[in-house]
């Protein structure tokens, strides 16, 4: 039996909230380890946002190559080169990584390669990369393990061995014909970026629409975006089963209203959600219990059912983005220090980084009509914003909704160029509870995205009486 190693905290698994958890106590002094099984830094530098981005931001350029006569330039024919464009990502992440070692290094947090699982509460049993066996146990556990990609039960699927987002990322080469499974933020952005790398690119979605979160008119816009570059959509499209094998040939049978279809492609994609990495690792034996979904149950102040563990990120049902972990991360250390922080109300913002990309903050439409709120809703075209008039950056609208008889903002939505940007100017008007006349009177600098806001809310109609 190896001997047990004692810490005051313990980290299992690397991710966003839980390295800077683990970097801020071990700098106030604290005995901490993070236990990571496969990525120093979690799933965002190396194997999600960044490096799909990066990928993405490639695709962009080839986009723009493509256009570039529109704007006067000439170029000669475009091609692709994957294995560049897949060495620019992996220096990226190379650079990620030697950042996240100085930050282990310095704050003086001991990062142990391997995959734990509890063998009694607050204690961990490491199968260590490098070989052996490693005992831990910690006065405070904190769980970050992330999520891995669903692959749905169709029949065949599994045996196509599908690419997750991890592979896809790592293709030398531009699939002739990608399948995605999933019409979510992941499934859109790899088959827009894939349709401008050069690939025939299919979406299959299982509900009545891309986007299944969003409002009726802002999938019905993204479709519209996508299928104008190529992009093949085909929703309420049920999937009965796959043949073949992922980078030969897979033929996918979907069921539609219009009947039943076959989809020859050379490569499929699993979009279709993701599980927590919660099953295996003994929680049962920490007295850590899962809700239905098998994320880890926790309260307000992410204290799960056992005494001193606290869940952070994904695993604890946390809306799935890099800041909402991070604002985890926050919560906790500020109520580890006496503070009474909780998840609740929070107003999370978040991107799909399509081009053009989609960005919303607070409520949908379809929130309103669930929670019986009455709100004004106001809509501006992108090509109404003066921007796009010399930029020509394209479709997309704003919307806002109002307070039906207060002035305060409950949700905007854009998609257009920069709506990661804009909607923060939003979201800081809503934190500071400002009513909407001050931010459309506000005097916005001319020719940027954000002097669009004015536009949109001198739409807003005026309040009931
Ligand atoms: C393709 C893609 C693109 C995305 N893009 C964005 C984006 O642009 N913006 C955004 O905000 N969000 C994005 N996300 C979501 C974002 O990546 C996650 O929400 C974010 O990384 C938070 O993850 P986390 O902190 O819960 O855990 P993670 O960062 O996933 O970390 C969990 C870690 O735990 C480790 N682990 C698991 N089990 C064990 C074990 N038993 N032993 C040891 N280690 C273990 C894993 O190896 C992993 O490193 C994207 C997701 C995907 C799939």
């Amino acid at each position: 039996m190896a001997a047990q190693a004692q810490f005051e905290a313990l980290i299992l698994g690397s991710g966003q909230g839980g390295k800077l958890l683990a970097w801020h106590l071990a700098h106030s002094g604290r005995r901490t380890a993070v236990v990571e099984r496969h990525w120093i830094g979690g799933s965002c530098p190396n194997v999600n946002c960044m490096p799909s981005k990066n990928e993405i931001w490639s695709a962009g350029v080839a986009h723009v190559a493509r256009h570039a006569a529109e704007f006067g330039t000439k170029t000669g024919r475009v091609t692709i080169d994957m294995v560049k464009v897949r060495q620019r990502k992996r220096d990226m992440v190379d650079r990620q990584i030697a950042a996240h070692l100085r930050n282990y290094k310095d704050s003086g947090a001991e990062l142990i390669m391997g995959a734990g699982h509890f063998v009694a509460p607050k204690t961990l049993a490491v199968r260590l990369n490098d070989g052996g066996t490693r005992m831990l146990t910690a006065d405070q556990v904190f769980l970050n393990v992330g999520t891995h990609a669903t692959v749905p039960d169709v029949p065949g699927l599994q045996a196509a061995s599908p690419l997750t987002n991890i592979e896809a990322l790592e293709l030398d080469h531009v699939p002739p014909h990608l399948i995605v499974l999933g019409g979510g933020y992941v499934g859109l952005e790899f088959g827009q970026a894939y349709r401008r790398f050069g690939s025939r690119v299919t979406i299959i979605e299982h509900g009545s629409q891309l986007l299944s979160r969003e409002d009726h008119d802002v999938s019905e816009e993204m479709q519209r975006i996508l299928s104008a570059e190529g992009v093949e959509c085909l929703v309420a499209a049920q999937t009965l089963h796959v043949h073949g094998r992922s980078g030969k040939d897979v033929t996918v049978t979907v069921r539609t209203a219009a009947g039943e279809q076959r989809i020859e492609g050379s490569d499929i994609l699993v979009a279709a959600g993701r599980t927590p990495n919660t099953a295996g690792i003994g929680l049962e034996e920490a007295g850590v219990e899962l809700d239905a979904r098998g994320y880890v149950r926790v309260n307000e102040r992410l204290e799960t059912s056992a005494p001193d563990v606290w869940a952070i990120g994904e695993c604890a049902g946390s809306p799935h983005f890099t800041h909402a972990s991070v604002d985890d991360f926050r919560i906790i250390m500020d109520n580890l220090a006496g503070g009474k922080r909780s998840t609740r109300d929070r107003l999370i913002p978040y991107c799909v980084f399509t081009d053009p990309p989609l960005a919303h903050v607070g409520l949908h439409e379809g929130d309103l009509r669930r929670q019986g709120v009455t709100a004004r809703v106001a809509k501006l075209p992108m090509n109404a914003v003066l921007r796009v008039q010399a930029s020509g950056e394209g479709p997309g609208f704003m919307k806002v909704l109002v307070g039906a008889s207060d002035d305060r903002i409950r949700g905007f939505t854009m998609i257009g160029r920069e709506a990661g940007e804009v909607v923060s100017a939003v979201q800081v008007a809503m934190l500071a509870g400002l009513p909407y006349p001050k931010l459309r009177d506000a005097v916005l600098a001319h020719l940027t995205m954000a002097e669009g806001l004015g536009f949109l809310l001198s739409n807003v109609e005026n309040a009931e009486k």
